[in-house]
């Protein structure tokens, strides 16, 4: 059985994680979508708040669990017996700094190997801090996120202004 994990902030989820979660869903047994606990990031939602999103818009897809973790993501990745990481590349700019960390993954264990998905061109501009960018002004964000979560994104905007 493959396992894989796909991490990230998911700080909110995007189109676009969603399109790389549907597309890798697709060439694994299971497939965890890991929200990482990082505190130096001062993140606008919890991990609880993004886990519970992203259970929500992986509802359909029968062999996706959300989890969460902290430290490092190749010790859980073994932890969780899971052999593959997902990432994805949007552009050039994402390379260098996922191939230092594939690369430094693969010394730390050679038995998990990271599987890197470009994106879809519909959403290769398209990130969390754009979304949380255009929300914070009160703009659109009906093209970047799943309509269910929209409120919840502008709520925390409002409660921040209050
Ligand atoms: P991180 O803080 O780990 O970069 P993100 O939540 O920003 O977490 O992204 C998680 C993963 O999803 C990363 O591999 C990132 O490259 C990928 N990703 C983010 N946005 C997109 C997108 N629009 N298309 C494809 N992959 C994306």
């Amino acid at each position: 059985m493959t396992r894989a994990i796909y991490p990230g902030s998911f700080d909110p989820v995007t189109f676009g994680h969603i399109d790389m979660i549907e597309r890798s869903a697709k060439m694994v047994d299971e497939l965890l979508v890991s929200v990482l606990n990082n505190s130096a990031k001062n993140p606008l939602f919890s991990v609880k708040e993004r886990v519970s999103m992203l259970e929500e818009i992986t509802n359909h897809l029968p062999n996706v669990k959300v989890t969460s973790f902290d430290g490092l993501l190749i010790d859980y990745a073994r932890e969780m017996d899971a052999s593959i990481i997902i990432r994805g590349l949007r552009a050039v700019t994402d390379f260098e700094y996922e191939l230092q960390i594939a690369q430094t993954n693969r010394i730390v264990n050679p038995n998990i190997d990271t599987l890197f998905l470009t994106t879809s061109l519909e959403y290769a501009y398209l990130s969390s801090t754009i979304v949380k960018e255009v929300a914070s002004y009160g703009g659109d964000i009906s093209h970047f996120v799943p309509e269910k979560l929209i409120g919840r994104i502008y709520e925390k905007y409002n409660n921040k202004e209050s």
